[in-house]
Formats: C-alpha cells, structure tokens, sequence
C-alpha cells in the first residue's frame, strides 16, 4: 500500500512532469519557435493544462524566452548564469523571469504575433484561479492535506528544480555537439521534457526535436510523435545535422 508522503511525491512528479512537458511542446516549441502547428483542440488543451498546473501567461513566457534567445549569455539575457552567476540563475529564476516578464517593452517587442485573444483576457490571464482551481481539484481527488502537499510540491519541482536546471545548469556546464554557450545533459533530458539537450537547441532553435544522438532521449518528442500521428499537432522544423 502506498504510504502518504509516497502518493504525494507520485502525484507531485506527475504534475510536473505534465507540466515542464506541456512548456516545452506549447509555449517554446510551438509559440516560441515556431517549430510545430497545433490543432486549435490542442491549443486549448495545452492551455488548459498550463492554467491549471502553472498559471504561467503565454505571451510573458514567449517574449522572455525569445529575448533570451537573442542576448543569449550576453547583456540583455534575462537569466544568464554566465553573467549573473550559477547559484543565482538556479536559485533566484523565478525572480528573474518575472522581472522580464513585467517589462512591457519586452512584451511588445519580442512577443508582437501572441495576441491576448478573448480567452486569454477572460480566463488564462487570471493565473492564480488556475492554480487555485488546479489545487481544489486535488484536493477533491486526495483528500485536503494530501492535495495541498501535492500541489505545494509540484509548484517547487517545476519552479524552484525542473526550470533553473534548464535556465541555469543548461548554460553553465554539460555536454556539448555544437559551439555554443548551452549544453547537454543526458539524463536530466528524461526529466526535463527534453529541455535539457539544451546545446542542440541552441544549435538549432527552429526544431522540434531536440535530441539528435542516438542516445539522447527527448520524452517532449515523443509526445509530438503521437499527437502528430493523431493529427493533433503539425511538425514544421526538423531538421538537425551534427556537425
Ligand atoms: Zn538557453
Ligand atoms: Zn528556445
């Protein structure tokens, strides 16, 4: 029988996994970089999960991203470890994300094509009612104690452990097929949605699949793979050659 803390842990790993998953396919792969078109289903499903498991606004998250792209490792990049150091970058993340994120020339000048539809100014921009419904959800399927601890410890995997290693680490120390200032790392990748072959990606930021060694593994990519094959998501950019 499963202990208590045990089902927690599971949960809470599901969710995040859910979670750093759906960042990647949707709001980098797909909004970020173009790279996949999805089913207007798709759209909202993705958008669904992030509500309720992040409350991340998808504009914010699209314009920082693609503004790190830009000034990558060099001033102007909103969470470079290179210049504001490794224990900074992978403590303080969040921070630096949401400082970025605050920033309405940022917004209007790297996020202009996300449009604040409808939804968005109705439902998805009200972050903390998704989390907060996300977590009644819990609740109701756990139990009170169980559900709160759940939810408080997927928000610390994903915003305090899942995202600074791919922000921090992933720029800071690692493997390397191509000169630039990210890298990989292998085994994170499992538990990263892929993000963590973050070198390849910085190689080639305009393909949805970021793995290109016979042994890295890119779990995000297998998800494209099936909601491709069910016609759920179009593949734009693939094309990788290691040097
Ligand atoms: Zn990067
Ligand atoms: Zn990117």
């Amino acid at each position: 029988m499963l202990t208590q803390a045990c089902l927690v842990f599971l949960v809470a790993l599901a969710l995040a996994q859910a979670a750093v998953v759906a960042t990647s396919i949707y709001l980098h792969r797909g909004l970020a970089h173009r790279s996949l078109a999805l089913h207007p289903a798709a759209d909202l499903l993705f958008r669904v999960l992030l509500w309720l498991t992040t409350g991340q606004r998808r504009r914010e998250w699209v314009a920082v991203h693609r503004k790190h792209h830009t000034f990558t490792d060099r001033e102007g990049d909103p969470h470079s470890p290179q210049l504001l150091g490794f224990w900074r970058v992978q403590i303080f993340n969040v921070y630096y994300y949401a400082r970025e994120a605050r920033n309405p020339s940022t917004l209007a000048t790297f996020a202009p094509d996300i449009s604040d539809d409808w939804l968005e100014r109705t439902v998805f921009s009200h972050g903390w009612v998704g989390v907060g419904l996300g977590t009644a959800a819990l609740c109701g399927l756990f139990g009170l104690w169980t559900g709160l601890a759940a939810g408080l410890t997927h928000a610390v995997l994903y915003v305090f452990v899942l995202a600074p290693l791919i922000n921090g680490l992933g720029h800071w120390h690692g493997a390397q097929n191509f000169r630039n200032t990210a890298y990989n790392s292998r085994l994170l990748a499992w538990v990263t949605g892929g993000e963590s072959l973050h070198n390849n990606h910085h190689a080639y930021p305009r393909s949805a699949k970021f793995s290109v060694r016979r042994l890295e593994f890119d779990p995000s990519w297998a998800v494209i793979r099936v909601l491709a094959a069910v016609r759920l998501i179009a593949i734009i950019g693939t094309s990788v050659k290691l040097p």
